[in-house]
């Protein structure tokens, strides 16, 4: 037979694969969904934009620079440093274009998502690093903030210096919210959870994301995770959908985890599938050591689905919508050792 007839034939015989259509029902937006407890207090900030018919850019952006401004172990300048006692930011920023912007091991930058946006908006890069990300940020006219680190960052480094190990604890949420309002506080010594990842859909139909973090407590001066870097911490795709990550960030990186993500839902799986595919690649490349840390994926579909997945049982995310305001806890692989 020539190949064109059994082309022709095969299309005839067996019909192609039927995947569920991402644009098939309605969509559910405006809708924006974050990483931990922590993200309730970041959609209602983002919210004040997304609900008024705003840009999902700036609500993400919005949301980010509110959990920078917090006094949290995990994001922004009150964060916990690295093995030198050095306070490194990493984050980044998409939106529904592929334009992106990213910031890492940035040091006494209070915003960085709004330096990584800066960066997306212009300049012809996207990732800038170290002190040369720091003196865009100063040309830029974002101030230079002290070299203090917050009292608990200080309390945590003296004790970690005792021991000196680097060993990343699994990110769990411990503490009990009790009901959706309840205020979320950081330093209450329960909560060990890190980066801040926020997606959102608005009315006109456009995705967009960002993470912002300083990263692993401890780590080495200079060690950058998966929150910059684009198609690992986060991904936007307007035709598909977005994705975040938390966790052991170098995990992340090793299977390009949010990309895969969304190709997963091009795939036609729903998001919280998509994250469990995702989680179980890790899993699968070395089951051992996967028994021994966290990973969270969190992701959104254009028609406003969402799902997440991780590894170890305690990954949280938050989301606002007009039809609720809650914080779900994520499926997960494992439960934690
Ligand atoms: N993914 C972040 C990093 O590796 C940390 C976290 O989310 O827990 O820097």
């Amino acid at each position: 037979m020539h190949r064109r007839n059994f082309l022709k034939t095969t299309a005839v015989s067996f019909p192609l694969i039927s995947r569920p259509s991402l644009f098939s029902s309605a969509t559910l937006k405006p809708i924006i969904v974050s990483t931990w407890d922590s993200g309730l207090p970041v959609n209602r900030e983002a919210w004040k934009i997304l609900g008024n018919k705003g840009r999902s850019l700036d609500a993400v952006e919005a949301g980010a620079r509110y959990m920078e401004d917090q006094l949290g172990c995990c994001v922004g300048l009150a964060g916990y440093p690295d093995r030198d006692g050095i306070v490194t930011l990493d984050a980044c920023i998409m939106d529904e274009n592929a334009n992106c912007g990213a910031v890492a091991a940035l040091e006494r930058i209070k915003h960085p998502v709004s330096v990584a946006r800066k960066i997306m908006e212009e300049t012809p890069h996207i990732l800038l690093a170290g002190k040369g990300a720091q003196e865009f940020a100063l040309n830029n006219g974002f101030p230079l903030e002290p070299e203090v680190l917050s009292q608990d960052a200080k309390k945590a480094y003296e004790e970690w210096k005792i021991q000196q190990h680097y060993n990343p604890e699994i990110n769990i949420e411990r503490k009990q919210n009790n009901g959706p309002f309840a205020p979320y506080f950081f330093n209450d010594g329960t909560a060990n959870h890190d980066t801040m990842g926020i997606l959102a859909l608005d009315t006109q139909n456009n995705l967009s994301g960002a993470v912002t973090t300083s990263g692993m407590a401890f780590k080495i001066h200079g060690r950058v995770g998966d929150s910059p870097l684009i198609g690992a911490g986060l991904f936007v795709d307007n035709e598909v959908g977005a994705a975040t990550s938390s966790g052991v960030g170098e995990e992340v990186i090793r299977i390009a985890g949010t990309h895969l993500v969304v190709e997963y839902m091009r795939q036609g799986y729903s998001p919280e599938q998509s994250c469990k595919k995702a989680v179980e690649r890790i899993i699968r490349r070395n089951k051992e050591k996967a028994k021994l840390l966290q990973v969270g994926f969190l992701a959104i579909n254009r028609k406003g689905e969402y799902g997440a997945y991780s590894i170890q049982k305690g990954f949280t995310f938050s989301v606002k919508s007009e039809k609720e305001e809650k914080i779900h806890p994520s499926k997960f692989f494992y439960h934690a050792v």
